[in-house]
């Protein structure tokens, strides 16, 4: 087994739809940078997403298309699949809740939950969201709608059913968020959580019957296992739960699930109920990520059709510009508008004109001037070259200190920062200027300072955008130790320190990294 430490993240499963939209993408993505982030820095990480599949909506779907429901949703799993790939999310196992091995997880999540006492037959009975997969209170329900499904009418249903003893947890899960309020992130949503668990905590369903779509319940095959003993277990699941013990205690508890805001009352109070009640560690950190929304101010989501293509923006924008705009323009930890506009704005600004231009200037001046061929890096003797090393130091910093609490725009911002502070350096030290007056010391010194700072950018840049950071590497002359997943390397550490580059090292041929998107938007 590794020396290395370890680090196993998950997005939220999401409910199947033909294919993603860009907001699942948004999520998949923002857990694809921390996934490639961990990698960097030297840890071992093990990366879990994928479909929840029992949901009603897809046995309904299936039932009135005379199908069965395999036949509804294995094409679109593949769809899912072949565009999380294309948009490089760096997965280690995708999960759909019909796995085999996912059934036999979640029906021993039944059984502890049983052997524990902590579960009883019931009637319940309230309005149903098919939307979002559950009971609604009235106070959740607004014009008596669901408010993230305003188009769905909710159902009034009634029935016998097993319930868990969620409200058992009361004491156990107060004392959680007093010894480690950290356990759900950011604060404004704790908040929320906080204040339901004021309210006190209500036993939750966990089973339905009538159906046939999903796990049988365990003790009694006319019921089947309702979402959360199912979806949430999926985590498990992908540690090796419960027959994998060398997997298990190698990647449990698990370090982060990054989910919605809409699905922290299920993260953050009833799963530690329930691995309390399995008896088993909870995971150190829930992350919920605010939502993206469209210029009208309503999420952008398959049900109220105002869904953005994932596809089509990445043959506008590129896989990489695409999920560099999408992180830079919403912060990860709030809801933020985004508009094609404001994508196109950002992308030229940032990658095209700073982040490309630099890059681009570099490698070409490297070659005209040099022949491609860089002196060693000496001590910065001049105010400008300290300026800039200290710049890259402080990018760096806040870089990992953003990175540490998941505020991935931040992050971003900070590479920005060290990308303009270069630009700034090559304007004023004007190579071209030096190559004219024939001061070829200096115009050695200033473009091996300029390829260090591309060098450190472009190790950051890895993260979001995997792809275009290699071809950076590589025409800079200095190819990346780690792979494409961002595995293997010495540690970031090693790899972001200023003067970390080779003596005097060979550059390669300027080919554009972020080609200048037009589009026209209608104003
Ligand atoms: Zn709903």
């Amino acid at each position: 087994m590794s020396e290395r430490p370890t680090y196993y993240l998950t997005t939220a499963i999401f409910y199947p739809s033909p294919r993603p939209a860009l907001h699942s993408m948004f999520e998949a993505i923002g857990a694809d940078m921390i996934a490639r982030y961990q990698r960097l820095v030297g840890r071992e990480t093990r990366f879990l997403t994928g479909l929840d599949e029992h949901s009603a909506n897809v046995e309904r779907d299936a039932r009135e298309a005379g199908i069965d429901p395999h036949e509804l949703i294995d094409p679109w799993a593949i769809t899912w699949r072949e565009t999380f790939e294309r948009f490089g999310i760096s997965f280690d196992r995708f999960i759909r809740t019909t796995d085999p091995d996912h059934a036999v997880a979640s029906v021993e999540m039944v059984r502890r939950a049983q052997a524990a006492g902590d579960v009883y037959e019931g009637v319940y009975s309230g309005w149903y969201c098919t939307g979002c997969n559950e009971f609604k209170t009235d106070q959740q329900l607004v014009d008596r709608r669901c408010p993230d499904h305003p188009t769905l009418e909710p159902q009034w249903l009634e029935e016998s059913n097993y319930f868990f003893r969620l409200s058992a947890y009361q004491e156990r899960l107060e004392r959680l968020y007093e010894e480690n309020p950290s356990f759900c992130e950011p604060s404004h949503f704790r908040n929320e959580v906080l204040g339901w668990l004021k309210e006190g905590l209500r036993d939750f369903s966990i089973s339905r019957s009538g159906v046939t779509w999903g796990i049988p319940f365990p003790g009694d095959d006319r019921h089947r296992i309702y979402v959360w003993f199912d979806a949430l277990t999926n985590y498990l699941t992908g540690a090796g739960f419960p027959d994998d013990a060398e997997a298990l205690a190698r990647w449990w508890p698990a370090d982060l699930h990054v989910i919605g805001k809409n699905i922290t009352r299920f993260h953050c109070l009833y799963w530690p109920a329930m691995l309390m009640s399995a008896d088993i560690p909870l995971p150190k950190q829930v992350f919920a990520h605010g939502f993206m929304y469209d210029v009208s101010g309503q999420r952008m989501s398959k049900t109220t059709g105002n869904t953005e293509d994932p596809d089509e923006m990445a043959d506008r924008f590129g896989v990489d510009g695409v999920r560099y705009a999408v992180l830079r323009e919403v912060p990860f930890d709030r809801d933020a508008n985004i508009t094609l506009d404001g994508f196109v704005r950002r992308y030229n600004a940032d990658l095209a004109n700073d982040l490309g231009n630099l890059v681009n200037r570099t490698v070409s001046m490297s070659a005209r001037y040099l022949d491609g061929s860089l002196p060693a890096q000496t001590d910065a003797d001049q105010p400008a070259d300290v300026e800039l090393r200290a710049t890259a130091e402080r990018s760096v910093t806040a870089y990992h200190a953003a990175m540490a609490e998941h505020h991935l725009d931040e992050a971003l911002a900070s590479m920005m920062d060290l990308v303009r502070a270069a630009n700034g350096y090559a304007e004023s030290q004007a190579p071209w200027a030096l190559a004219k007056a024939g001061e070829t010391d200096r115009l050695g010194t200033v473009l091996v300072t300029m390829a260090e700072a591309c060098r450190i950018i472009g190790h950051l840049l890895a993260p979001v955008a995997p792809t275009t950071s290699l071809r950076l590497h590589e025409q800079l002359g200095v190819p990346a130790p780690y792979d494409e997943r961002g595995a293997g390397g010495p540690g970031l550490d090693a790899l972001l320190g200023w003067g970390g580059g080779p003596t005097g090292w060979t550059t390669g041929d300027a080919v554009p990294l972020f080609p200048r998107v037009e589009v026209e938007v209608a104003t």
